[in-house]
């Protein structure tokens, strides 16, 4: 009867939030519980003595953090910073002694003050609701330690394994055994939590968010595709047959010649990367890049509350310059605003920020910084003119730009300073409408698909319960792309994507099919868009255009999409060659 069972047993789908493109299989194993939860006993020892021992913990838990963080480095150390900071944060300290003078056990204290520090941080939603996973992870280890027991942490069963886990908590990701850890899958967690950055630094598989992983058993083998954010239960052979060869594919390019961007026809589509620094640059041009398509220049001063100074910026962006001699680099002036808070923009309590005082309204609002900051790029420009390599070839574009007359007034501006090639960004459904008028002004656009769905199918982009909709496949968005593709066509301007959506290897396909002349993405998706773009000609891409945007839903896009392609390469197969990109 069991083995019956077991042979009627069917593949099941949990669905989650993929973090990159990645597909992986293997062996599960689960994150070890957090400790039971302390009780409500009052402690043995006096106020004096359980303060002791807590200050003695919280240091001991800093000082932990702060060492993982210096081996981790990178994104991780600042992370893990932030975490040794939490854990000694004077307020949750002042909490933690309230609890402790009402003869409570240090144990307590410390679960009951964070937890309500922690439920704070979770109403507020967002960025800080993410958070909230950090803050537990902190207290979970004070904890252990006054009990004197191990932390919880990443378990180690001897063998390669699929790490399945609530949410990690940053100080597990950071020194994840990458030769052990074949991917990740979380029951929580967005695709703004720390386990998703880390991941996508690091280029682990992973799907967060997939709520019914929680059924998932110790040594079970599932298949994690990101790419689909799915884990696939109980795969048949088949399964893991297509998983394995998806993800020898991938392997092989990456490891493929690093050529420039070109359809299989010759068409070229030049790859470009994302930074928010400088520092990105050395890896970005070793993994392909041919140029910038998008420096996020917000990204250089989040944590100041004051505008950086002329100085400051002409360094940065001189270094920027500096790496990509004789090639493209677009710089996005400063996008302040919803996800992405500068204060000395825009410091204003706004109900909802994402449809504020933003992008180039706020700067608008503050025209002298966006003066300072064209002042500081055409100085950078200045000083890498005789560069050896040639100067980078300066684009400057503008962020949220909603209106035909703010196109027209950033150009203005822009020209004002000398920028021969200044553009806008298409993120706001008005400016996709009428791009042909927008195009008039502006030297190129840049579709920032990001914002565009955000504001399409309005969903916030930063929250995980509506996560769903935030799908670039989805048609109406496609639509708007194609509007501004048209209008590139018949000004003859470029039309760049800069959005994640272009590093997604069969979007990025559908995307040149609806106009696009360059694509921008994190340099670690290169090598997969790269390797999609030559299998399918200029004609293949329109077709496989035509069927996603002929879908009514995201998914219906996709699946079109892919059939469209798998029905090109099959007909290209064909010894014919006449075939060749002649198929309707
Ligand atoms: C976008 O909105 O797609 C974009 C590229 O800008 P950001 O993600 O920085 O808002
Ligand atoms: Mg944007």
């Amino acid at each position: 009867m069991a083995e019956q069972l077991s042979a009627e047993q069917t593949s099941q789908e949990l669905r989650g939030v993929g973090i990159g493109l990645g597909v992986a299989q293997g062996p599960v194993a689960r994150m070890a519980e957090p400790l039971p939860a302390p009780t409500d006993a009052p402690s043995t020892l006096s106020a004096d003595e359980e303060k002791a021992r807590v200050t003695d913990a919280v240091a001991a838990v800093a000082r932990e953090l702060e060492q993982r963080g210096a081996q981790a480095g990178g994104a991780a150390q600042e992370v893990l910073e932030a975490q040794a900071m939490m854990a000694e944060d004077p307020s949750l300290a002042d909490e933690v002694d309230a609890r402790l003078a009402q003869g409570r056990t240090g144990e307590w204290a410390v679960f009951d003050a964070f937890a309500s520090f922690r439920d704070q941080l979770t109403a507020m939603g967002g960025y800080l609701g993410e958070r909230a996973a950090d803050l537990d992870d902190v207290a979970q280890r004070i904890i252990a330690r006054l009990r004197g027991v191990p932390a919880p942490g990443v378990p180690d069963p001897g063998h390669p394994f699929v790490l399945v886990a609530k949410d990690l908590a940053p100080a597990d990701t950071a020194l994840l055994d990458l030769d052990k850890v074949l991917a990740l899958v979380t029951t929580e967690g967005g695709p703004t939590s720390h386990t998703a950055i880390l991941a996508r630094e690091k280029s682990i598989v992973a799907v967060v968010g997939a709520v019914e992983a929680t059924h998932l058993r110790d040594g079970e083998t599932v298949i994690v595709d990101a790419a689909a954010g799915v884990v696939t239960t109980d795969p048949t052979d088949d399964d893991l047959g297509r998983a394995r060869t998806r993800a020898e594919t991938r392997a092989a390019a990456a490891s493929a010649p690093v050529t420039d961007g070109a359809l299989a026809d010759g068409t070229p589509v030049p790859l470009l990367a994302n930074l928010g620094n400088a520092d990105g640059a050395a890896d970005a041009v070793s993994l392909g890049a041919e140029g910038v398509g998008l420096f996020r220049t917000e990204f250089l001063f989040l944590s100041s509350s004051q505008a950086p100074t002329v100085e400051q910026q002409r360094e940065a962006y001189t270094k920027l310059l500096a790496a990509f001699p004789g090639k493209k680099v677009v710089v996005r002036v400063l996008d302040a605003g919803a996800d992405k808070p500068l204060p000395f923009l825009n410091d204003a309590h706004e109900e909802n920020p994402a449809l504020g005082l933003r992008g180039l309204r706020a700067l608008r609002a503050s025209e002298d910084i966006l003066r300072e900051q064209l002042t500081a790029l055409a100085e950078a420009d200045a000083a890498t003119r005789g560069q050896i390599g040639g100067a980078a070839d300066l684009w400057v574009m503008a962020p949220m730009v909603a209106t035909v007359e703010e196109a027209k007034y950033f150009v203005d501006v822009a020209r004002d300073y000398g920028v021969k090639t200044a553009g806008v960004m298409v993120e706001v459904p008005s400016s996709a409408l009428l791009a042909d008028r927008i195009l008039e002004h502006a030297d190129f656009a840049s579709i920032g698909t990001n914002d565009l769905t955000q504001y399409t199918l309005a969903a916030d982009r930063l929250l995980g319960s509506v996560a769903s909709f935030q799908d670039p496949w989805h048609p109406a968005v496609l639509r708007l792309i194609r509007e501004v593709g048209e209008a590139g066509r018949t000004t003859g301007k470029p039309v760049g994507i800069c959005g994640e959506a272009a590093a997604d290897p069969l979007l990025a396909v559908v995307l040149v099919g609806l106009g696009a002349t360059s694509l921008s993405m994190a340099p670690t998706a290169l090598a997969d868009v790269r390797a999609t773009l030559l299998e399918h000609t200029i004609d293949d891409a329109r077709d496989i255009a035509a069927a996603a945007l002929s879908a009514d839903s995201a998914a219906g896009a996709r699946s079109a999409a892919q059939e469209a392609s798998t029905r090109r390469a099959a007909f290209a197969a064909q010894p014919n060659p006449e075939n060749k990109g002649a198929q309707q």
